[in-house]
């Protein structure tokens, strides 16, 4: 990760690159400030800064041997502590050591924008706390206290430091007291409240701030090719947070998708279009159980906005002006005869595809009796 790949952040970029070339890194920095704002992108493109032979007077070269093994999180010199729990394939003792594959695939595939749930969701467990353990503290101990391999400095990232537990605070405490030498400790927090006090006092402070709706609207419009408008709304929205971001335009194109396949399906069943019914049974096998159910939940909210539509309530339907127009076109059909019958029919369908039921033969059914219903008069 090279700093021009971090989004924003240019005025703790420029402290971070200054601190380097005035020969000052501090040995131990406590990177502070809320989720989705690039801590550890900064910390992982100023590691690569404070490594790369070749570094220049705004970033690292990128290309260089030492450059090419941090921005795949395989350099020697550099050390992860993360918070782990037990898993499926760690039933007892976690500790950081033993995810470092999963970490480095996580990082990787988020391009560094990491946060707790979905650490937790990546390692599948999503309802335990992770947490930073002394067996941590005594295996970080243990590697720093080799020379460096390769670089001149030995770099151990300590990301969600607030997880540390009192026991591994306090190990890890003699180490930012008397750090081996050549050692640079880099913690990362989001909840300082949660961090010992002694620890914050032997940690130099580098604040990283919310991103800035025009960072947040640059990023989205080069790196999610977004539209201007799309992207001003999302960072808006986003509130300084990348990850949130992402979320939120990931969820308009989603929305966007059901609208789209609904719609079809709709005009299907109205058309009484057997055959091709059965080509649009088949083919929702592909888009998978979750989506299939989001699908028709979609399409019972559809239901649910009609019988607003027919009582005059138009205003209560809260839909993007394009879904709004077909709901309208839509809700003539819906009728007191035979909305009941809609709506179970398609809750039933969900709950059967929660039940593992077989999607083709499922949504088949459906849309013969949709066929049928729509059609009532
Ligand atoms: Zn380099």
């Amino acid at each position: 990760m090279q700093f021009k790949d971090v989004i924003g952040q240019e005025e703790v970029k420029h402290k971070l690159i200054l601190s380097v070339q005035e020969n000052r890194v501090p040995h131990a920095q406590l990177f502070l400030g809320p989720e989705g704002n690039g801590k550890l992108p900064l910390a992982l493109a100023y590691a690569q800064y404070i490594l790369c032979p070749h570094r220049t007077a705004t970033d690292s070269c990128g290309v260089c041997p030492s450059c090419q093994k941090i921005s795949k999180l395989t350099h020697p010199d550099l050390h992860f502590v993360v918070p782990s729990t037990t898993t499926k394939s760690v039933k007892s003792n976690p500790e950081s050591d033993l995810f470092m594959a999963e970490w480095r695939e996580y990082v990787t595939q988020k391009e560094g924008y990491v946060d707790a749930s979905s650490w937790y969701e990546f390692l599948e467990v999503e309802n335990k706390q992770g947490y930073i353990s002394v067996r941590d503290a005594a295996t970080l101990l243990r590697k720093l206290s080799f020379k460096a391999y390769e670089g001149e400095y030995k770099i151990a990232i300590i990301w969600m430091a607030e997880k540390m537990r009192v026991d591994t605070a306090n190990k890890l405490l003699k180490l930012l007291e008397e750090p081996p030498e050549k050692t640079l400790f880099i913690l990362i927090a989001v909840d300082q409240e949660e961090l010992l006090t002694t620890i914050r006092s032997r940690t130099s402070l580098v604040k990283v701030p919310r991103l800035e709706q025009k960072d947040l609207k640059n990023a989205l419009i080069q790196k999610l090719n977004c539209t201007e408008q799309q992207a001003s709304d999302a960072a808006i929205v986003a509130d300084g947070n990348w990850i949130k971001a992402v979320e939120l335009v990931k969820d308009e194109e989603d929305q966007k998708y059901y609208f789209r396949t609904f719609q079809q399906w709709m005009r299907l069943c109205f058309k009484a279009a057997i055959s091709e019914l059965i080509d649009f049974s088949n083919n929702i096998k592909s888009i998978g159980r979750e989506r299939q159910k989001q699908l028709l939940d979609y399409g019972l909210n559809i239901v649910r906005n009609s019988l607003l539509f027919n009582n005059n309530l138009a205003q209560l339907v809260m839909l993007p002006e394009e879904e709004k127009k077909f709901n309208s076109g839509f809700a003539p059909f819906v009728k007191p005869a035979n909305i009941i019958q809609i709506a179970d029919l398609l809750e039933e369908a969900s709950r059967q595809i929660e039940r593992n039921g077989y999607a083709p033969l499922i949504f088949l059914d459906v849309s013969f009796k949709m066929t049928k219903l729509l059609r009532m008069r």
